[in-house]
């Protein structure tokens, strides 16, 4: 249920209606907006009266809301939230505001060299944060499983060298400490974005989460993950769109441009693209990465590869350096049309 204070409600008012429902037993999650004050209320609110709270001075309307998840739902805060991920006047990006941010970089860090240049090549490009997993999650176990805390130290020393934030993929609740420590933004993957445990320990990790959207997961799914996160005392998620299985073949996975628009409406959650797992194919990654772009995208995660031939990891999807480049130099085209910037 949502509790929409009136634009004149003072703090005092607020205060009394927080008191009344939690005084019930129920928990209440402020969100002040520009114009308003709006309340979210969880717990078993269908033994709350609407027309009881609505006489509360303050109140302008009391809402059910029909979605399952409240926090992350634009009904409980209409503005769009944003997202800082790194450190002020240092590497510090904000997802969710007028810039198209752009997070790239190869999908394992395998060695100094490889990711120093990828990094070098990224920046180069615009790239404001860097992207590379040190933890795979890799359908196979003979395949490469990442480099671990080794790989982590090698991402933060090549973004620093770069000025760029970090993401990373984070796997377990047992990783958290140590990837927090290195990383600006933690990742969920595909494979974990139904495993509740890791997204309630990520609730408490002090750090911007980059939630991907499960193989097969639906949109409301996806965002009843980012709930979870939420609702455990994270507020700075950021959602990813990574393709979904379907029952096609020609693609690695069928890029859903479509949930960009839907997540748009139904939260304030920035929404970014990764049209590097999305379509799984190097010479098609560039027409998803614009497409998500134009649909209203509010960033993208591009998997670039300083020699994507010898990649230990999905070399066939990562772009070479100066492919990279040149979609920069698309997007620096197309983003402005969108009244927005790169
Ligand atoms: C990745 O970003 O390299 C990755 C493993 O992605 P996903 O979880 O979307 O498969
Ligand atoms: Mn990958």
């Amino acid at each position: 249920m949502i509790v929409v204070m009136a634009p004149a409600a003072d703090a005092p008012a607020i205060e009394h209606v927080i008191a009344r429902l939690t005084e019930r037993g129920f928990d209440v999650h402020r969100s002040t907006g520009a114009e308003r004050t709006v309340l979210g209320v969880v717990g078993p609110t269908q033994e709350l009266d609407t027309a009881e709270l609505e006489l509360l001075p303050g109140v302008e309307e009391v809402v059910r809301v029909s979605t399952p998840y409240k926090l992350v739902s634009r009904a409980f805060h209409p503005d769009d939230t944003l997202v800082r991920v790194g450190h002020p006047g240092n590497n510090e990006v904000t997802f969710g505001g007028e810039e198209v941010v752009v997070a790239a970089g190869p999908c394992s860090v395998e060695n100094e060299e490889q990711i120093r240049r990828s990094a070098a090549a990224v920046r180069a490009a615009g790239a404001r944060l860097l992207r590379g997993g040190a933890f795979k999650p890799r359908s196979s176990p003979y395949s490469f499983q990442g480099l671990g805390e080794q790989g982590l130290e090698l991402l933060r020393m090549a973004a620093d060298a770069e000025g760029l934030a970090l993401v990373t993929e984070v796997m377990d609740p047992s990783q958290i400490g140590l990837v927090a420590g290195y990383a600006d933004m933690l990742q969920v993957g595909a494979r974990n974005m139904q495993n509740y445990v890791l997204l309630r320990e990520l609730g408490r990790c002090g750090k911007p989460v980059l939630l991907k959207r499960g193989l097969a997961a639906t949109i409301e799914e996806w965002l009843l993950a980012a709930e979870h996160v939420a609702a455990a005392g994270n507020r700075d998620v950021v959602l990813c769109e990574r393709g979904i299985r379907t029952f096609e073949t020609a693609t690695r996975n069928t890029m859903d441009i479509s949930a960009i628009p839907v997540i748009e409406k139904r939260s304030h959650l920035p929404v970014i693209a990764d049209p590097s797992h999305g379509i799984g194919i190097r010479d098609k990654v560039a027409a998803m990465a614009r497409a998500a772009v134009a649909a209203g995208a509010d960033g993208l995660l591009v998997e670039v590869h300083h020699d994507p031939d010898k990649a230990l990891s999905d070399g066939a999807q990562s772009l070479f350096p100066e492919q990279f480049q040149a979609l920069m130099d698309q997007l620096r085209i197309i983003v402005p049309a969108l009244g927005r910037s790169i």
